[in-house]
């Protein structure tokens, strides 16, 4: 995601994130995956705004599964606000989709989801 850069994530650092990052890309290209825009999110099916592929293995592509913005955002802050979260993904289920997000602003999680209200988020 642009706009901010994280040192660590859950004992990644940040150039094995981007490696991950070169896999994907490589992967697309060669055919091997689908651009997030071709299939959508796995979760709520969005296929407008950002996306991108989500894995929680950085190492491998095996996990990997694309995702909406709101929704890679969503499986980054479960650790973080499980409640909230839990209650987003209920939502999902039950065949909600919200709209597309086209600039990166993890504001939108507390204002539109109630997702770590706590967070002190930059405008
Ligand atoms: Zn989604």
């Amino acid at each position: 995601m642009a706009g901010y850069r994280l040192a660590q994530f859950r004992g990644w650092q940040h150039e094995e994130r981007m490696a991950f990052c070169k896999l994907i890309d490589d992967a697309i290209a060669r055919g091997e995956l689908k651009p997030f825009r071709e299939i959508g999110c796995n979760r709520c099916g969005q296929k407008q705004g950002l996306g991108t592929y989500h894995s929680p293995w950085y190492g491998s592509l095996k996990y990997a599964e694309p995702l909406c913005w709101r929704c890679h955002l969503v499986t980054h802050l479960e650790r973080r606000d499980p409640q909230a979260c839990e209650l987003y993904w209920k939502e999902i289920k039950n065949g909600k989709q919200y709209p597309p997000v086209f600039r990166s602003d993890v504001s939108i999680m507390q204002r539109e989801h109630g997702i770590c209200r706590r967070w002190i988020v930059r405008p």
